[in-house]
């Protein structure tokens, strides 16, 4: 195993034309999406030309990147609106998804589902679900205490959240340890994830990787506070890493250029991913230390390994052939940064942003 620990300086110069590179971009693009994607691809390939570039010439040398890149996303934009008309080709109105079909066949899946559960949890949901029959009364007529039932309840929703997706997907779980990973999450117990080494399954599974994001797209939304969780296996799910990045970063109160570094580092990483191991995921944690907030990115990938750790984080080593910083420049937006290979197994990348 290769494990490199350590907290280079940020590179201060090229984080310095940011706000410039910013102002030049709002200017001319209206949409903001758009511009926080311009302005980080402008800082990747600045840090990826860096060497060649002289220090007085860096501005005007950002400009002109930008410049290039807002040129030719106007072009594409342009042709794009010519070929629209291609894409239509009659004048009838799209057809309209039947609801009420979509209601019954999801009433079908609902109870396909239910009729999965093991017979005590069934019969205890619906008597409360359907029934109307409140905790209390079902602990008592089963010598429990209301404590137990609500519990029993939990579980036996998140198993019926897992019977749902499961009878929908129309497929049987790969291996046996699929359920269990997938109980595991759809309860959101995270002592239960770590035994069972849920995150190690969902990169080497693809059934439950799929599933899951389901199962935890859920629970985010009524819990509110997991960690985000991103897997990233193509080219859009490296947008998608940058996005939530730059979203969580922004709920944690970052802003303007730090947002911009961070979300140019996650690329990097997130290309390397996709590049190189295929299939990896981020986590997103939102730290509170010391009076301190931060941004930790954890990305962890199942690809081949890195051999020679030192060597991929030298400068003008790229790890792939093209535009980009790659690790080296990763390790220098971010404060902290870490890494851990095993050939054979992954690359664990941990980094992290304290805001100023
Ligand atoms: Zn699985």
């Amino acid at each position: 195993m290769n494990a490199v620990r350590r907290s280079p300086p940020p590179d201060d110069s090229i984080v310095e034309v940011v706000p410039v590179v910013r102002r030049v971009v709002a200017s001319r693009v209206v949409d903001p999406a758009t511009r926080d994607d311009i302005v980080q691809e402008t800082l990747a390939r600045l840090m990826a030309s860096r060497s060649r570039v002289e220090q007085d010439t860096l501005v005007p040398y950002a400009i002109a990147i930008a410049r290039n890149l807002i040129a030719s996303l106007a072009e594409r934009e342009q042709r794009s609106r010519r070929n629209a008309h291609l894409l239509v080709e009659t004048d009838e109105p799209e057809p309209r998804p039947d609801d009420e079909f979509l209601r019954q066949e999801d009433a079908l899946i609902v109870a396909a589902a239910v009729a999965r559960l093991p017979a005590p949890e069934r019969e205890i949901l619906l008597a409360h679900e359907v029934d109307g029959t409140d905790v209390a009364t079902l602990a008592a007529g089963r010598g429990s205490t209301p404590g137990a039932i609500a519990a029993q309840l939990n579980r036996t929703r998140s198993r019926l959240r897992v019977e749902y997706l499961l009878v929908q997907s129309a497929t049987d779980p790969p291996t046996d340890r699929c359920r269990p990973m997938l109980m595991a999450l759809s309860l959101g117990d995270r002592r239960r994830q770590r035994e069972l080494d849920v995150h190690g399954h969902l990169l080497a599974c693809d059934f439950c990787a799929v599933q899951s994001s389901t199962l935890v797209a859920r629970r985010s939304r009524r819990t509110g506070h997991e960690d985000v969780r991103v897997p990233v296996s193509r080219d859009s799910d490296v947008v998608a890493a940058r996005q939530k990045g730059r979203e969580v970063a922004a709920a944690a109160g970052f802003e303007g250029t730090e947002l911009t570094v961070i979300a140019t580092a996650i690329s990097e990483i997130a290309r390397n991913i996709v590049k190189f191991a295929k299939r990896g995921e981020f986590t997103y944690i939102v730290l509170h230390t010391d009076g301190r907030t931060g941004l930790q990115v954890v990305a962890r990938d199942s690809g081949p390994g890195i051999p020679d750790l030192q060597r991929a984080l030298e400068d003008g080593y790229s790890t792939y052939r093209g535009l980009g910083l790659g690790l080296p420049g990763a390790r220098r937006l971010m404060d902290e940064f870490e890494i851990v290979s095993t050939v054979g197994e992954g690359t664990t990348v941990t980094m992290t942003k304290w805001r100023a």
